[in-house]
């Protein structure tokens, strides 16, 4: 199958199964802001656990914290985001719509070279075997004519990145006649920067309220907060602060589901080092980090680093933790070492003195920081991805069957048992639900007594349960019942006196934390 068909296919399982739905949907839905179901906030509880707990427990020397999301706005000056947070904007006058002018001018160098991919395949049929790809590109007059304006425009439209030239950029959008997709005019506004972050206001003073901003990112809380942390805490360097929490960003092109959001939610940890320690550091998160991801048992092959080669003005070093999602490898993770940046500038800014006195080395000085940021969202999408599977299956009468099942990592699973009664009546629901009391202190468990043992069993392996347990007449007359397996769909009897701890084994996190050592 197509990897874009899969994707249309986990998109509509999400919604299905009530993991992910669109937001505000009975009024047609809000642009990239979505909301998770019962099954999806089960999920998305047990990855920020996986992430706390291999911050927080691990570590002895990573505390975390809760810093709220209105801040003081001279935080977003002093960290660049007013000045810096933007994206080159373009609309058209006669749609009305809105585009990033990079993205125009990116689709307009994917039409060159789609072009010169359209004279290739023409040629290839006409030639079959004898045909010679390289030969073609380097001496057809068509494709060497788009590769001419496709080296003219990529120069062109660097520079004007580079430069932050948008006269350049919108000259480019003119020159190159690119229409708007829906009117079909070239009656261009002038390109702006546009801010990515959401401002309101607080309060409503009669000289006016304060202009505030919604976090675009949890980090700058932990920055001002690292004195009250450091002291009260009395952590010694190096140490790092671990928060998870909602930040908001204006996407201007909100595409991918829950990939790219307007609101969504980030797990961040900064990690205070001395100054010139902290590519060392850099190094050992980016191992710390990948394990974490691997553990989950994915596969090791569908993750990979991607190094930045253009650094933000505030780190020294960055790179991506990439998955292999259905559109290709994707961020997931960032870790960057961002340097003395962000603590010099907020001792500038507040005019307080934000250092810390080594006793090692008998000087104080600005710790040097390096920070993990993994968006949860995007790692809900990543494990979705990952897990979802369709099998064929050799049904007993020989027909072809299939299943969906979420292959989850045991621990992450929304609910961990379905307990059912073979039949709803003889006692079987009551033994079923005595069941359920004496487990669900421990698990999430779910009762289901409707349709067939078999469409319930698909039920449960759609939403990634890692067991069911069904109750039928022998249980009652020896206190044993079938558990059936997610993955393998073996069954087999046991007393219900071992369940809890069968079942505790497979879904506890500790086997994951086990793999982080
Ligand atoms: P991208 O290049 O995809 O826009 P970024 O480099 O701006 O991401 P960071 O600022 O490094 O992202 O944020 C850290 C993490 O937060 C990302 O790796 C991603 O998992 C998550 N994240 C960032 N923006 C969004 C968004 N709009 N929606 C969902 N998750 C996001």
């Amino acid at each position: 199958m197509a990897q874009e068909d899969i994707f249309k296919k986990l998109v509509a399982h999400c919604k299905e199964y009530g993991f992910v739905f669109q937001s505000s949907e009975i009024y047609d839905g809000l642009g990239a802001v979505y909301d998770y179901g019962q099954n999806g906030v089960e999920l998305k509880n047990n990855i920020k656990k996986y992430w706390w707990d291999s911050m927080v427990m691990l570590h002895e020397n990573v505390v975390g914290l809760d810093s709220a999301i209105f801040m003081h706005p001279t935080i977003w000056k002093a960290s660049g985001h007013v000045d810096a947070f933007n994206d080159p904007l373009i609309d058209n006058k006669d749609s009305k719509k809105r585009y990033r002018a990079d993205v125009l001018i990116e689709d307009q160098l994917a039409k060159f070279e789609e072009k010169m991919n359209k004279e290739v395949a023409k040629a290839k049929k006409r030639f079959g075997d004898a045909f010679d790809e390289t030969q073609f590109r380097e001496t057809n007059p068509r494709v060497l004519a788009n590769q001419q304006k496709w080296n003219d425009l990529h120069a062109r439209f660097s520079k004007a990145l580079n430069d932050n030239d948008l006269a350049e950029l919108k000259q480019i959008i003119v020159d190159q006649e690119i229409a708007c997709p829906i009117s079909g005019t070239r009656n261009w506004t002038d390109v702006r920067q546009f801010n990515l972050m959401f401002g309101t206001e607080m309060g409503s003073t009669s000289d006016g309220a304060l202009k505030v901003y919604l976090r675009p990112e949890t980090a700058q809380g932990i920055f001002v907060n690292y004195l009250n942390v450091q002291k009260t805490g009395r952590m010694k360097i190096p140490f790092g602060i671990a928060q998870i929490g909602k930040a908001f960003r204006n996407e201007i092109v909100a595409r991918q589901f829950i990939f790219r959001m307007r609101e969504f939610e980030q797990m961040e940890m900064q990690f205070f080092v001395r100054p010139g320690s902290e590519l060392d550091w850099f190094d050992q998160w980016k191992e710390t980090r990948m394990k974490w991801h691997r553990a989950l048992g994915f596969g090791d092959d569908n993750y990979r680093f991607h190094v930045h080669e253009k650094l933000a003005h505030y780190a020294n070093a960055a790179v991506d933790v990439e998955y292999k999602f259905p559109f290709g490898f994707k961020e997931v993770e960032g870790i960057h070492s961002r340097t003395d940046f962000d603590l010099s500038q907020h001792q500038e800014f507040s005019g307080k003195k934000i250092q810390y006195y080594d006793p090692e080395l008998g000087k104080s000085y600005v710790p040097y920081v390096v920070e993990t940021s993994i968006g949860v969202d995007r790692m809900f999408l990543q494990i979705m991805a990952a897990s979802y599977n369709e099998e064929e299956l050799e049904a007993a009468n020989g027909k072809k069957d299939t299943r969906v099942v979420l292959r989850l990592p045991a621990a992450l699973a929304p609910i961990k048992l379905a307990v059912m009664p073979l039949v709803k009546k003889d006692g079987l629901p009551e033994k079923a639900r005595e069941i359920i009391d004496d487990l669900k202190f421990d698990f999430k468990c779910q009762y289901d007594e409707k349709d067939s043992i078999g469409k319930r069993y698909r039920r449960q392996d759609a939403v990634g349960t890692p067991f069911c347990v069904t109750v039928d007449h022998q249980t009652l007359e020896d206190a044993t019942v079938t558990i059936r397996y997610r993955d393998t769909m073996k069954q087999e009897r046991v007393a219900i006196a071992d369940l809890k701890g069968m079942i505790a084994n497979e879904v506890s996190f500790k086997a994951l934390f086990a793999k982080l050592n």
